[in-house]
């Protein structure tokens, strides 16, 4: 009925009032949450399939809200991304991955996730370039990870960064693979030297549903068969980790092998598989 309707629309006005008011005063605490050391970095352990050895970490970026505590990246990263706080956060993030992993035995890669501001913002490679030469990283250590949606916008502008990076040496990692709309021209378009399957398909690898099932398989098969490396996000069960073994595909990465955690349970993690 009418009555209801407009009944409705005065219960959710407060609402969605506060939820716009919690929103602004998150986007004012972020502009002053790098300055006060309230950003840190998680990192989580992506390792080879048939051996189980460390490849390298990815960082996953938390904030220690001082009201909020904890809060995940899922509730941040598009707010700033909307109001372009992404660029200086993105430039904090890629000089503190860089300066951890220069810490670690030099066999192994620092991944890091990039939003399509920071390639929109021109001074990516700039950025880049300078983290790893403050950090003293070799290039090819450094894997940057972009999802579809990072090419789909402005793709010639991006393309010539993608470009760049890779002249220097850095790899670069196409992120939730499957979830997107990569064709196969897209996929030879852009060079990319990684491609990380979905949690998503992983988790329909050892999931009751035949037909889900198949399509996980067949996209895995389609991934491996691009012959890059190829890595399973998400891996929680054995039974998910021998499937993808059995696939071929060369890396896994999920709650199976660890959680991500702060920069010192790496060092741990690492003194660790350095006595085994
Ligand atoms: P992503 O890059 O796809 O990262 C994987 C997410 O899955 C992470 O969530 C990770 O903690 C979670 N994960 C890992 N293994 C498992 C598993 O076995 N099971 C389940 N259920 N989840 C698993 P997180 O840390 O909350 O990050 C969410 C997203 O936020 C990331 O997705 C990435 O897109 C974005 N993000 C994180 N850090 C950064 C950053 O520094 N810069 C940018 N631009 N984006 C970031
Ligand atoms: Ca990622
Ligand atoms: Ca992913
Ligand atoms: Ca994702």
């Amino acid at each position: 009925a009418k009555g209801d309707g407009r009944g409705a629309f005065r219960f959710f006005e407060p609402e969605l009032d506060e939820l716009m008011h919690a929103r602004r005063n998150l986007e004012r605490d972020m502009r002053d949450a790098i300055a006060r050391g309230e950003f840190e970095l998680h990192y989580q352990p992506f390792v080879d399939a048939a051996t189980g050895e460390i490849r390298g970490f990815e960082s996953l970026l938390r904030w220690h809200h001082p009201q909020r505590g904890l809060v995940m990246p899922g509730e941040f990263i598009p707010l700033a991304e909307e109001n372009g706080l992404i660029v200086p956060l993105g430039e904090w993030v890629l000089r503190t991955a860089c300066a951890e992993a220069a810490k670690w035995p030099a066999d192994l890669r620092i991944a890091i996730n990039l939003s399509p501001a920071q390639f929109r913002s021109k001074e990516l490679v700039r950025v880049v370039v300078g983290a790893l030469a403050n950090s003293g990283v070799a290039p090819h250590r450094l894997e940057l990870e972009v999802t579809e949606t990072v090419i789909m916008h402005d793709s010639e502008a991006v393309f010539t960064a993608l470009g760049q990076l890779r002249g220097l040496g850095v790899r670069i990692a196409l992120d939730d693979f499957g979830t997107g709309y990569s064709s196969l021209s897209f996929l030879q378009r852009f060079p990319f030297d990684k491609i990380k399957i979905d949690r998503s398909f992983v988790n329909e690898l050892s999931g009751t549903r035949e037909e889900a099932q198949h399509l996980a398989r067949a996209v895995v098969r389609f991934a491996v068969s691009l012959g890059k490396t190829t890595t399973g996000e998400g891996v929680e069960t054995k039974e998910q980790r021998d499937i993808l073994r059995e696939e071929g595909c060369v890396e896994t990465q999920g709650y199976y092998f660890s959680r991500p955690m702060p920069a010192s349970g790496v060092a741990k993690m690492l003194r660790r598989a350095a006595r085994a």
